[in-house]
């Protein structure tokens, strides 16, 4: 008897869940229209409808347009819904988000640091932006995400290896940031927090084997089948960046020598260029010189495409998909440092991983990408924690 109760409940917050992720992804969407999507019935869409709309996590928008003669009646993520926070964690510094369901940004909060070297005052900078924002939303926080650099692990979420502000080893993140709220705390990295941001806008990134790079600061790879994150663990993608490319190269900041994030993530890159012509310049600076030609960027420029093209290739020959995407800020040197990178890459592909594949570069168009990410995790969490809602409301 139990039994059968339990398994009722769960299709109801199955049917619940899909209705809702449905509405996530699209601007708005009849019962009729969700029916046809999910291949069920009229009736099971409108309860599931009802008793989101009871719950205030979705609303009927305005009528517009018709189909056979009646008005068509858009359902949607009701705007004045949860809300989620999202809090990016950066070398220099924090960035805050709260959105709604849907990860619409409502506010930002940021504190930007010039070296930082105590880790209390930059614990103390993220506990400030998550208060602002806790204050802003009014009591409708319903989940926190928060993403940050460096490795971490075990059910503490404990940080390792976060070499750009070492001063933050050893930080235990989720009991952390769980004494900062009643919510459940997300965690995940930036490459993760970033494909969260990306599989969400871009749709040719939700069908089919997908692997994700993030080549910037550091350098991450998240695989995905059909949208869904394979393979990372806790939230955490592949440490991509810490192949080893050159037995006695560079020494790198896990403690071994020649990774290829020492040899082609941006700071490798300024740095190499500092010490080519000893000068240090910004990213956008070395970018403007590689669109001019000019030869200085050139000498450092050429060698990371082919060691990043061979390294995504060798990736790709291990994991055939369907879609590679490159993004983050390597993609500041322009549409000829990615012809050339996508030439690299099909130079060392087998045929079979040639075979079909789509190579994108999608662009990251909001500075608040990482945080927005986190909070789309967090919302990701909340629906999928159903349970906790639909028991208390019965
Ligand atoms: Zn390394």
């Amino acid at each position: 008897m139990t039994k059968k109760i339990i398994t009722l409940n769960e299709v109801k917050r199955n049917n619940l869940r899909s209705v809702l992720d449905l509405l996530l992804r699209s601007d708005g969407l009849s019962r009729i229209e969700i029916a046809g999507k999910l291949g069920c019935d009229n009736t099971t869409v409108s309860r599931a409808v009802k008793e989101l709309i009871d719950r205030k996590i979705i609303c009927p928008g305005s009528k517009n347009g018709s189909s056979n003669g009646r008005p068509r009646v858009a359902l949607q993520v009701n705007p004045g819904g949860p809300l989620l926070l999202g809090i990016a964690l950066e070398p220099d510094g924090i960035s805050g988000v709260l959105t709604d369901l849907k990860s619409q940004p409502l506010r930002v909060e940021k504190i930007r640091f010039r070296n930082c070297s105590d880790q209390q005052e930059y614990l103390a900078a993220a506990v400030e932006i998550i208060e602002k924002l806790q204050l802003a939303a009014k009591d409708k926080v319903a989940g926190i995400g928060v993403t940050v650099f460096g490795s971490y692990h075990g059910t503490d979420a404990v940080l390792e290896k976060a070499a750009a502000l070492p001063i933050l080893n050893g930080l235990k993140l989720r009991p952390f940031f769980s004494r900062c709220t009643t919510e459940e705390v997300i965690i995940c990295d930036h490459s993760v927090a970033l494909a969260t941001f990306l599989t969400r806008r871009e749709a040719e990134l939700t069908t089919g084997d997908v692997m994700l790079i993030n080549a910037g600061k550091g350098l991450g790879v998240v695989l995905l089948r059909n949208g869904k994150k394979l393979f990372n663990r806790n939230n955490h993608g592949g440490e991509f960046g810490h192949i080893i490319r050159m037995p006695n190269g560079p020494k790198c900041a896990c403690g071994r020598q020649g990774c290829l994030e020492t040899l082609v993530s941006t700071p490798a890159m300024l740095q190499k260029y500092q010490e080519l012509t000893g000068k240090s310049i910004s990213l956008e600076k070395l970018a403007s010189e590689y669109f001019s030609n000019l030869p200085d960027a050139e000498k450092v420029i050429a060698p990371a495409i082919d060691i990043l093209g061979t390294a995504i290739a060798e990736q790709l020959n291990n994991y055939p998909v369907d879609t590679l995407a490159i993004s983050g800020d390597i993609l500041k040197f322009g549409t000829a440092f990615c012809k050339r990178l996508q030439k690299s890459i099909t130079t060392s592909l087998f045929s079979l991983s040639k075979e079909n594949l789509k190579i994108s570069f999608p662009e990251i168009d909001s500075a608040d990408a990482l945080a927005i990410g986190a909070s789309m995790l967090a919302a990701e969490n909340y629906v999928s924690a159903f349970d906790r809602i639909t028991d208390s409301g019965e």
